[in-house]
């Protein structure tokens, strides 16, 4: 082995024990146990938030505001009155938001902002603003 190849293998070898550690229950010990439950961090609601208001923006409608929503984080799928094999989103006027995913959000809080700015959600669609892409 050259010096040049034993030199690799010097520092292969301490990266390896800087970086390649796995954490062990040993660590853990002396931790205080997180409550039980389903949490979310603040960066989804700040993520809604932000890009509630590009898509109010986008579509060009004024009432309406994120502050006034009831977001509710619902299983990916689930049931609601809308479709047999359920929904990923449901806008529940005149403020709840159920959320499958956030990928239904921009469809969602497009239903919000039409009840609050012409007092029809449009169930059936019929507005372009369905269809319309609102860049981030
Ligand atoms: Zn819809």
């Amino acid at each position: 082995m050259g010096f040049s190849a034993r030199l690799a293998a010097v520092f292969c070898a301490i990266f390896l024990v800087g970086c390649g550690q796995l954490p062990t229950e040993q660590q853990g010990a002396g931790q205080r146990p997180g409550p039980a439950g389903v949490y979310t961090d603040t960066t989804l609601a700040e993520y809604l938030e932000v890009r509630f208001g590009q898509v109010k923006t986008c579509s060009g409608l004024t009432e309406g505001h994120f502050q006034e929503l009831s977001v509710v984080m619902m299983a990916p799928v689930f049931t609601c009155p809308w479709y047999a094999d359920g929904c990923d989103g449901e806008f529940v006027p005149p403020n709840i938001i159920k959320l499958g995913h956030p990928y239904s959000w921009d469809h969602e809080v497009i239903h919000y902002l039409l009840f609050v700015n012409t007092g029809s959600a449009d169930s059936g669609h019929s507005s372009e603003l369905f269809t319309r892409f609102c860049p981030s």
